[in-house]
């Protein structure tokens, strides 16, 4: 097992004026037996970091390293890796068995009895002891998505990388699989990085998550940590659902002054300290409905969900989404009044996004 150390990662494609830099001086140690999630916008470069810890690209710069291996220059197959992507690829004219066991007939000097060994515990593993002798086209998505898995557990690598491996299944079937996924993995204990857009998907499955936009890195760390205390306002913006509401406020004094009568007055000045203006962040379920003192906002829709209630606010033009309890009825066209903890305030430089507190 091992960590895997990402040092000024670097990856640009093509040359002259049509370079795009994919991945840009990444750093990131991955620890040994982690469940690392990387996580971004389409085209934000989580795949193509992923393809270069696997070595199906070369690095412009920078090194990679498993342990104590530089494994900056070696081929794909010399690394030790497994990889299994959305698309599982099983070969059409063979079993499940043989599904399992190719490619280590192929690639490595393993015994007929250890590969059979190797082929029965991950069936095991999985639960498809049944299917070994049934052929692709006979399986359900999830029993195939099962046999990807297979084919990575039985090489025993070092690193598993994924790619959007659960993409292809209907949403109940990925949300049981995530938690399959995620203890397998647990009971296992090899390194996984696991690429998704999806930030639920991320904030479910990851022991640490790694946000990325524009091929930088933006943040690592827990999934509530990176909830809970984002380093700028893309991340407050990419991670949770509904999305945070955001809007600009003048600082005037001590008091935050935003749309319509939005007037709050912070006990702690110190983050927006020779600010004119900051950018203000409340999540859905910081929002709380008041009778009086509180912002006016006006309900445009109200989505009652049996156990909360989600409520569409709109602010002279400015829309926001408050997550309430289901006790809490408002129809459409009422107005509301809403207030929160200072404590659920998150704050942002208006120019760089950076977070002040
Ligand atoms: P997605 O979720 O859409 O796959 P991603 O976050 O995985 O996105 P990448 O596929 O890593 O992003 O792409 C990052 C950037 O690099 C994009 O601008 C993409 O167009 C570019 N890119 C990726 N592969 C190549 C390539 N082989 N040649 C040229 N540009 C590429």
């Amino acid at each position: 097992m091992a960590n895997i150390e990402l040092d000024t990662l670097r990856k640009e494609f093509g040359t002259g004026g049509q370079t795009v830099v994919a991945v840009e001086n990444v750093d990131l140690d991955i620890h040994d037996g982690e469940f690392l999630v990387l996580v971004g916008p389409s085209g934000c470069g989580k795949t193509t970091t992923l393809r270069c810890i696997a070595g199906l690209e070369d690095v412009t710069s920078g090194t990679i390293t498993f342990g104590s291996r530089d494994v900056t220059d070696l081929r794909a197959r010399d690394r030790d890796v497994a990889m299994v992507f959305q698309n599982y690829a099983l070969y059409p004219h063979m079993d499940v068995r043989d599904n399992l066991g190719f490619g280590l007939k192929l690639s490595t000097k393993l015994t007929t009895d250890e590969i059979h060994r190797r082929v029965e515990d991950a069936a095991a593993m999985l639960g498809i002891e049944e299917l070994l002798g049934d052929k692709p086209k006979e399986l359900s998505g999830g029993q195939q998505q099962r046999v990807a898995l297979g084919r990575a557990i039985v090489r025993e690598p070092e690193v598993f990388l994924m790619d959007e491996p659960l993409s292809n299944l209907d949403a109940k079937l990925r949300a049981e699989m995530r938690t399959e996924l995620q203890e397998l993995q647990h009971e296992l204990g090899v390194t996984t990085v696991y690429v998704t857009h999806d930030q639920t998907e991320a904030m479910a499955m990851g022991d640490r998550i790694a946000v990325m936009n524009d091929g930088v890195l933006q943040q690592v760390g827990a999934p509530e940590t990176v909830y809970r205390s984002p380093t700028n306002e893309f991340v407050a913006n990419f991670i949770g659902s509904p999305s945070i509401n955001l809007f600009t406020a003048e600082v005037e004094g001590s008091t935050l002054v935003g749309p319509r009568d939005f007037a709050y007055d912070l006990e702690d000045t110190a983050p927006v300290a020779g600010y004119d203006r900051v950018r203000v962040g409340i999540r859905p379920e910081d929002m709380q409905m008041v009778s009086e003192g509180g912002t006016t906002a006006t309900v445009t829709v109200a989505e009652h969900m049996g156990n909360e209630n989600f409520l569409y606010l709109e602010l002279d033009g400015h829309e926001m989404t408050a997550r309430i309890d289901s006790a809490i009825r408002p129809q459409a066209g009422e107005t509301v009044q809403f207030t929160f903890d200072e404590d659920a305030l998150y704050l942002f430089d208006p120019d760089t996004g950076d977070a002040l507190k």
